[in-house]
């Protein structure tokens, strides 16, 4: 019998990998190791739902606690690995030593820190994982001031969930505007007038500069010009990067801060596959290796993957999406902005419900929309078709998008 396959982190692609490995007829041992103490989790609720308390953790699953006995999935919950030996094939994890024929890095990334002087100070959190939310909960919920570092989709969600019990939340950007590399412009504008109306405050172009508290205790935070900020509670969400510990000894290909992979997730070595937010690759809109940190990407990848693994044929290319709710809007992304794309916008911006189109000699390359959910599903047929648009019907919202595919 050979030796089973290992996968390395048990998240979204991780897990989706050795469903699919499964479900396409696998009959291998399959070992799944987590450092995490909780059965698999679903992650953009975290930040939202379940850190309102909507959704505990049981609905937030993403495979029932039965699913992983009933497919012969060897879940090791607790069991970080400590090391690999790629030449021998082996392991080491909390729970011992273990051999694999074939070895598949779903490791995730994590969140960038903000080295200044106070972050040591209680109330200073970070939020990726279920742990961080439990450890951050109680803190938000005594706080009265919180400031966020970074207006990214992690500190947005948050001001949007924190704005709603009523806490005086401010928002430091490094930037001129939100999500300035995922977003146009006017999604950006859009977002940060939203919040306004929330009473979430915002300082753009901000040069973060200290934590200060007394006593062990979180007071306030400062920038660089001397504006001072009270803060009881700070959350840090500038980024996050591929969490390579384990992996950089491995000798494996890296480039764009990810491990090099194919389009069936396979690294430069034989045998060994990376998949998420720890991998770059090419997509099917950009031919250059960019790590694509979503939902979508792991969940995909790992279905390539599997098929590879099996000697199947991949699965066709998935057009990259990604979704963020912040209080009652949906903000769904379809394709990758491109720079010099053409901007149309369809739609109805004071009613909450737009989208933007961006197009590239007149085929569409990347949708954001707003409340406007046709569009999005729209959106991601008509990139991966490449079907030209007819602008006019495209930018008359009362038209639905399908049908704005130029006649011949
Ligand atoms: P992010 O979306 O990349 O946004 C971070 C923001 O903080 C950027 O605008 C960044 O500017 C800015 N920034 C960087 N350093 C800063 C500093 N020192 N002071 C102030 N601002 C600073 O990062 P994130 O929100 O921390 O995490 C996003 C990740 O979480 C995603 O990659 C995804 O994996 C996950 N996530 C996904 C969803 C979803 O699917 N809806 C929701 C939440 C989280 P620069 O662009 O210049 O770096």
């Amino acid at each position: 019998m050979s030796a089973p396959i290992v996968i390395i982190g048990a998240s979204h692609g991780g897990v989706q990998l050795a469903a699919s490995l499964r479900q396409l007829g696998c009959e291998d041992k399959i070992i799944l190791y987590s450092a995490e103490d909780v059965l698999p989790y679903h992650r953009p609720p975290l930040s939202k739902a379940f850190l309102s308390g909507e959704k505990d953790l049981d609905q937030i699953l993403l495979r029932g606690p039965a699913f992983y006995e009933d497919h012969g999935i060897d879940l090791r919950l607790s069991d970080p690995v400590t090391s690999i030996d790629l030449t021998t094939r082996r392991l080491a994890a909390r729970s011992g030593v273990q051999n694999f024929s074939r070895l598949i890095l779903a490791t995730g990334s994590k969140a960038r820190e903000l080295k200044a002087p106070g972050s040591d100070l209680q109330n200073i959190f970070t939020l990726r994982s279920l742990g961080d939310v439990l450890r951050l909960k109680q803190a938000m919920l005594d706080a009265r001031d919180i400031v966020i570092i970074g207006g990214g989709f992690i500190g947005l969600e948050f001001a949007s969930t924190a704005a709603k019990l009523g806490k005086n939340v401010t928002v430091i950007e490094a930037r001129e505007r939100l999500l300035m590399r995922a977003l146009p412009a006017s999604v950006g504008d859009f977002l940060r007038d939203y919040h306004a109306g929330h009473n979430v405050q915002f300082h753009f172009n901000a040069n973060f500069a200290e934590f200060e508290g007394a006593d062990g205790k979180l007071h306030a935070i400062r920038l660089a010009d001397g504006t001072r900020i009270k803060a009881d509670m700070a959350l840090v969400g500038i980024g996050g990067e591929a969490d390579l510990a384990l992996l950089a000894p491995l000798g494996l290909n890296m480039i764009a801060g990810g491990i090099e992979v194919d389009e069936f997730g396979r690294t430069s070595i034989e045998d060994v596959y990376a998949l998420g937010d720890v991998a770059a690759s090419a997509n099917m809109l950009v031919n250059e290796p960019m790590r694509l940190e979503s939902v979508q990407n792991a969940v995909d990848q790992a279905k390539a993957v599997a098929a590879h693994m099996l000697g199947q044929d991949a699965p066709a290319p998935v057009v990259p999406w990604f979704w963020t709710d912040q209080y009652d809007l949906k903000v769904q992304m379809a394709g990758l902005s491109r720079p010099g794309a053409v901007q149309t916008i369809r739609g109805d911006v004071e009613g909450n419900a737009f989208s933007v189109l961006e197009t590239m000699d007149g085929r569409l390359v990347a949708l954001f929309s707003i409340n406007r959910a046709a569009d999005h599903m729209a959106a991601r047929r008509l990139i991966a078709e490449g079907a030209p648009l007819d602008m006019n019907l495209a930018a008359d919202a009362s038209v639905p998008l399908m049908k704005a595919v130029a006649k011949p």
